[in-house]
């Protein structure tokens, strides 16, 4: 049973990584139990069929076991359980993760959690040294702003993460898909959507998006601009899993998909 928690902490940094940090929302919504039901948000625009659609996707996902299901941000962990070292350690998973296959950001992360992986191991070593330990893409960059996160966490948060998604985006290379996925995982909040490249690729080759988007963030807006908030959750775990398993970037399963006489982007 999700929780409800909330705090009101402040802390201000600035990150080069390259994910957009713009986000200006204050929601909060706790996911509720019991199954969300395909809603939208307002009598605006809303996407063709998307109802239709999506239940489909939950009919084929049904059972299915996709790879990132094993991705330490995609584990749900209980926020009374949850020590703030494993939740510095599930951020650190997500900052390794960007632009990394997850095969190789599970790998790296694996063995830094084997070598001790905490803030004071993070601070221990110079940027250097931590580069050499995350054999990932821009791991000059990623060794950079995690020991700059390390820092910040120890000095303004006491050693714990934040726990909402403003003061998670001010920390350097951390963006909104890491910072709605951490409060996902670490403090069972679904404030917004955590897009990744399966979520942004699917929302445009459905239609989901009243005008095509370039970028995941602003695939986000779009997005959040018609979904209900109910769910959210469910979204953010179901259409990633559905990008890698069924509608792939490469040779989609057009053919076996349950969409293909309702999607646009059908068998193209
Ligand atoms: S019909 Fe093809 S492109 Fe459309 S959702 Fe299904 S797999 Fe993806």
């Amino acid at each position: 049973m999700p929780r409800k928690r909330v705090s009101k902490v402040k802390q201000k940094a600035k990150g080069d990584e390259p994910e957009e940090k713009k986000v200006k929302r204050e929601h909060v919504t706790v996911q509720d139990e019991g199954e969300a039901k395909p809603e939208t948000k307002s009598p605006g625009w809303i996407p063709e069929n998307w109802p239709q659609t999506y239940e489909n996707i939950k009919m084929m996902m049904e059972g299915v076991v996709a790879p990132l299901e094993s991705m330490p941000w995609y584990i749900e962990n209980d926020p009374l359980n949850t020590k703030p070292e494993e939740r510095f350690r599930i951020l650190v998973a997500l900052m390794l993760s960007s632009q990394t296959k997850d095969e190789q950001t599970l790998k790296v992360w694996n063995e830094l959690c084997a070598d001790g992986l905490s803030i004071e191991w993070v601070l221990a070593k110079s940027d250097a040294e931590l580069s050499k330990c995350i054999p990932v893409n821009f791991r000059n960059t990623k060794s950079s702003n995690i020991r700059k996160v390390a820092t910040i966490l120890k000095e303004n948060y006491n050693g714990d993460t934040p726990d909402n998604a403003k003061d998670l985006i001010d920390l350097p290379g951390v963006g909104p898909k890491m910072a709605y996925l951490f409060l996902q995982s670490c403090y069972k909040k679904s404030d917004g959507l955590g897009v990744d490249v399966h979520m942004h690729r699917l929302a445009n080759r459905l239609g989901w998006v009243q005008k095509s988007t370039k970028d995941a963030e602003k695939t986000r807006v779009a997005l959040e601009s018609w979904l209900s908030k109910d769910l959210i959750y469910e979204f953010n775990r179901l259409i990633p899993r559905f990008g890698q398993m069924k509608c792939t970037a490469d040779k989609p399963k057009c053919k076996e998909c349950l969409n293909n006489l309702i999607c646009p982007s059908a068998g193209k």
